[in-house]
């Protein structure tokens, strides 16, 4: 199936917006992958990332970047600029804040991916932590560079924590490949620099291929140089509710996290960031929210 991206203006990143791939009206998760956001390229100013304070809860983080930079900073007192080729990954566990600001740079462009996993059950509440990795498993082939960021493909294993058995790659190709599967894994293909021909289905620019289980190979074809992003995982069976920037089980759990975050019980600590501020949750709606 091809997932189109449709754009969505974030009321908390001023002049930019972004294209979401997951959750989609047709597939909600990838394995454990419950969301993707694809942003850029677009000039690095000091508008394209200004996200202000603001919690999660039972699920992970993931930022990857292909050009320009981000800097960091939560509640746990972390402060970190990720740059390309390197993750940040935070683990809300029972929850974390943070913001997220880019800083103006001359002539560079802004490009990446931000992702959650979700956490299962028995780690959702887990102490919240933050991790960066710089140096992270890469196979250099003749006509192909793989990066592993989180989880583990073949000998390729990120030294990031993961929490389900799940795959988060970045694929640069040359020409075409075949490259194998884990077939107890569903997957996710998304070209971030041109197209891409992936099992015989044209596959645009920011557009979504996925494949369920049971697959054993995929081929992969390309006209020029092109970046491709790889998700794959475990179906990840559980129910869950997810609202705004939290991941629970249940519409109270849901409802009692927004009512703390805006009341500002201190039930996550405060920290200072450049930009000051902090993002307060939105209304609940008047429907009960459903664990799907
Ligand atoms: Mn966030």
């Amino acid at each position: 199936m091809i997932l189109k991206p449709r754009a969505v203006k974030l009321s908390t990143r001023t002049g930019t917006s972004v294209n979401r791939l997951l959750p989609n009206a047709n597939l909600r998760r990838i394995g454990a992958w419950i969301f993707l956001d694809h942003f850029g390229p677009y000039p690095q100013t000091e508008q394209s990332m200004q996200v202000a304070r603001h919690p999660h809860t039972g699920l992970q983080t993931v930022t990857w970047l292909l050009e320009g930079d981000v800097e960091h900073a939560d509640s746990e007192q972390n402060l970190q600029r990720i740059q390309p080729n390197q993750l940040n990954l935070m683990t809300a566990g029972s929850g974390i804040a943070h913001s997220e600001i880019s800083t103006k740079q001359d002539n560079k462009v802004m490009h990446g991916v931000q992702l959650w996993t979700a956490l299962p059950n028995e780690k959702r509440n887990i102490k919240p932590f933050f991790e960066h990795h710089a140096n992270l498993p890469t196979r250099r082939a003749e006509n192909y560079t793989l990066a592993v960021f989180l989880g583990e493909y073949q000998e390729l294993k990120s030294p990031a924590t993961a929490f389900t058995p799940l795959l988060g790659a970045e694929l640069e190709l040359e020409k075409d490949l075949t490259l194998e599967l884990n077939p107890a894994f569903e997957y996710g293909f998304l070209p971030l620099t041109g197209a891409a021909t992936i099992q015989n289905q044209l596959v645009e620019q920011g557009q979504l291929l996925t494949l369920e289980t049971q697959n054993h190979e995929v081929k992969i074809c390309t006209e020029e140089k092109t970046k491709i992003l790889i998700l794959g995982g475990e179906p990840f069976t559980e129910q869950l509710v997810m609202w705004w920037n939290f991941v629970a089980r249940t519409n109270e759990e849901i409802a009692e996290m927004q009512h703390r975050w805006n009341h500002d019980d201190k039930w996550i600590p405060h920290f200072e960031d450049r930009l000051g501020g902090w993002i307060p949750a939105p209304q609940m709606p008047n429907v009960t929210l459903k664990a799907r």
